[in-house]
């Protein structure tokens, strides 16, 4: 990461500044000939891409007086990372703080919730956002009932999207300084970034150069020539569920000075309504509208999602979500969660040969593919799909007759 070595005046100046990753095997794997980047979210403050909004919307409220320490209560429907992001922020400056979120939402979520102080009230899942049991509702109906508490409204609330002009600016930045060579133990060959720090803190060697083909080892040499090489964002892919990530670093990336013919993919699991054309969401004979993936997707169009600033909407099943999610975790070593998974499939079925994207992106060494991963694992520890092998069982000697043995 690039942060500066000074001293930080709080958690809430962790947030940003986030990794882009090169991928060096998944895309490589399935042929995929372009730049595969991902940007981590998952190493913010709270950690998510919901961090971002939560600081912007609170400091923001607090300058317009919307917000007073001490007084107010902020009260919050989400998917669980922007409560996540809001009480951290409100543990920090004093504020009361409830979030309401539907049962589906990860055990593990809401424990990191009342760790940070915050009160939980979930709601049944199957509610439909305009149920009085909804979460949206229910925190509406709070927000009545409690003497000065504040919906800062993630779902209306333009300083959501604008936070991902940042996000946004991060990326570019990056793209812009190309791919730092490793660490080799003495001095530091690598690019230098804008700041002029290293990026990479690895001693191993980038896996090939950025537009080749690569075996799946370390094979030392940072990429050479590169007469193809594009130094800007030629496509975005991002999970959508209240659509700020998306349309805030779409806004920002269109924008002349750095290109506005980037093509962005908006990913939207099966049983989810916001995709266009409304056909994609239809669901094929023996689909359900419920599916397990934690915050994307919604049954109604969030003010905050620009769907104008979207090329392509691509629907994401939960078995590609989370098979694509341990095969980030297992093959890159990118500690994320279950939306990313969905993200980078519909990356890959579109880059892919055959895939809509091949011609005019997946095909083209060079063109630089950027992925935002919003979440990490902590979120999802507990659940099935992320469990990949269990030790074995028996006494230790058995256990250890079972690793050893050729
Ligand atoms: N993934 C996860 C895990 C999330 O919590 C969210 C936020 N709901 C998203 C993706 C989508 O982000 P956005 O709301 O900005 O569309």
């Amino acid at each position: 990461m690039q942060r500066p070595t000074t001293i930080l005046p709080s958690a809430l100046s962790a947030i940003g500044d986030t990794p882009l990753v090169r991928l060096n095997r998944i895309p490589q794997r399935e042929g995929v000939l372009c730049n595969v980047l991902v940007k981590c979210e998952y190493f913010n403050a709270g950690g998510s891409v919901k961090d971002r909004i939560a600081s912007n919307m609170l400091l923001n409220a607090e300058a317009k007086g919307l917000l007073i320490p001490g007084k107010s209560v902020i009260v919050e429907p989400t998917s669980g990372n922007t409560g996540v992001g809001l009480a951290l922020a409100a543990a920090i400056k004093g504020y009361r703080c409830i979030i309401v979120l539907p049962e589906k939402m990860s055990a593990e979520k809401v424990t990191t919730l009342r760790a940070l102080g915050a009160e939980v009230l979930r709601t049944p899942t199957e509610a439909a956002w305009d149920d009085p049991r909804s979460n949206i509702m229910v925190a509406r109906r709070l927000a009545k009932e409690i003497e000065h508490a504040v919906i800062l409204d993630q779902y209306n609330n333009p300083d959501n999207p604008l936070a991902h002009r940042v996000t946004a600016q991060e990326i570019i930045d990056a793209v812009e300084a190309g791919v730092a060579l490793p660490r080799t133990g003495t001095a530091s060959k690598a690019a230098p970034k804008a700041n002029g720090v290293p990026h990479s803190n690895g001693t191993e060697a980038p896996n090939g150069h950025a537009n080749g083909l690569t075996n799946g080892h370390a094979n030392g040499h940072a990429h050479d020539s590169d007469e193809a090489e594009s130094r800007v964002v030629d496509m975005l892919v991002a999970g959508v569920g209240t659509g700020g990530t998306i349309s805030g670093i779409a806004a920002r990336l269109a924008e002349p000075d750095h290109n506005p013919d980037v093509f962005v993919l908006g990913v939207d699991p099966v049983g989810s309504t916001l995709a266009l054309p409304a056909a994609l969401n239809e669901l094929a004979e023996g689909e359900s509208s419920a599916y397990k993936v934690e915050g994307i997707g919604y049954d109604f169009d969030p003010a905050s999602l620009d769907k104008t600033r979207v090329s392509a909407w691509i629907k994401t099943r939960d078995d590609e979500s989370f098979e694509y999610a341990r095969r980030l975790i297992r093959d890159e070593g990118l500690l994320c969660g279950g939306s990313s998974g969905s993200a980078l499939a519909g990356a890959m079925r579109w880059l892919r040969p055959g895939g809509e994207g091949w011609e005019s992106i997946g095909s083209q060494k060079g063109k630089n593919v950027v992925v935002v991963l919003p979440d990490s694992l902590r979120n999802y520890i507990t659940k099935p799909w992320l469990v990949v092998d269990e030790e074995a069982t028996g006494d230790l000697e058995t256990r250890i007759a079972r690793l050893t043995v050729k």
